[in-house]
């Protein structure tokens, strides 16, 4: 079997499309241009990077995006003051506090101090509590997992009554991962470094998601003759021919998995650009909540 290819690079682009013809016909009808603020602390190279390529993809969508940037050094008491400040601006409908933040500074209550209309990145306690909770719905759904999901969506996958098996349940992946599946009805287990024998747990599953941070972790023969694949590991491996010295590879092997799998996304290409898709779609709720429209 050769596994369908999950092009998560078109599916974004298409997607990034649709945000900006909706944002453009706001615009049209005399609403306010979607604004994102962003807010860095120290300087993660790794979190610039990330924190460039969102203000890249809300320019190409028409939404406007702002930037902040503080010391490694800055109070807790500076920062969420500076949050306070983003929450009553009427021109900022959503704000990014990008992760993760420098020792000393308490994530939870930075977080906790973004307004939950404004929580674009969906990881405010109670947007998260609400993912966990039956019949109520978060106002928004962190991106890397909702990206995962709409995959999973464009793939036709049949996630009602599935086995699907999560490897990983970090806060910003595994975890969301894991609840966005019991939502949609799958039956999930979720595997961790404490999991005996992955192995014979995966090879159960008609739907793999892969969020450990190892390179190739996943083996072919881990994995269930037909099923879906989605690989959301991105890792640096050592590769003289690159020009740069390394290349980027998934969580899963992906040659082996392509002659078992079903469907499978490729690192790169497949769950990268969802990520920043998602984001862009939730300014875009952002804006209309603040509309007072709730679709
Ligand atoms: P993380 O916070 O480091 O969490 C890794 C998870 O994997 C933990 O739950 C850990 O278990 C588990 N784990 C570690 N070693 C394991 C092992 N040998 N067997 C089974 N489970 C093991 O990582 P993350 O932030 O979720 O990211 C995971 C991967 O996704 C990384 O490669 C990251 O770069 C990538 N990522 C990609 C995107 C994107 O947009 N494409 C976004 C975010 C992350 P314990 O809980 O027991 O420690």
């Amino acid at each position: 079997m050769t596994a369908k290819i999950i092009d998560g690079k078109a599916i974004a682009e298409a997607l990034r499309e649709k945000v900006k013809e909706q944002v453009n016909e706001r615009i049209s009808a005399g609403l306010l241009v979607p604004g994102l603020a962003t807010v860095i602390i120290g300087d993660n190279p790794a979190s610039r990077v990330y924190v460039r390529m969102k203000h890249k993809a809300c320019q190409e969508a028409g939404i406007k995006s702002i930037g902040h940037e503080l010391p490694a050094d800055t109070s807790q008491e500076d920062v969420v003051a500076l949050v306070r400040n983003l929450n009553e601006d009427p021109n900022i409908h959503g704000i990014l506090v990008q992760l993760p933040l420098p020792a000393g500074l308490d994530e939870e209550s930075v977080l906790n101090s973004i307004s939950l209309k404004k929580d674009v990145d969906g990881f405010h306690p109670i947007n998260i509590g609400r993912l966990a909770q039956k019949g109520r719905e978060p106002l928004f759904i962190p991106a890397t997992p909702s990206g995962v999901m709409y995959l999973l969506e464009e793939a036709g996958a049949q996630l009602d009554g599935a086995n699907a098996v999560v490897l990983g349940r970090s806060n910003i992946v595994g975890m969301p991962v894991s609840l966005l599946l019991v939502s949609a009805n799958s039956t999930v287990t979720i595997c961790h470094s404490h999991t005996r024998d992955i192995p014979a747990i995966t090879r159960e599953a008609d739907v793999l998601i892969a969020a450990v941070g190892i390179p190739e972790y996943v083996k072919g023969d881990w994995i269930k003759p037909g099923g879906i694949v989605i690989d959301v590991g991105v890792n640096r491996v050592e590769d003289d021919s690159m020009k740069r010295g390394y290349r980027l590879v998934g969580d899963v092997a992906y040659d082996q998995a392509l002659e078992v799998a079903g469907a499978i996304t490729p690192v790169p290409g497949g769950v990268g650009p969802m990520t920043i898709a998602m984001l862009l779609r939730n300014t875009l709720r952002a804006a209309r909540l603040a509309d007072g429209n709730d679709q």
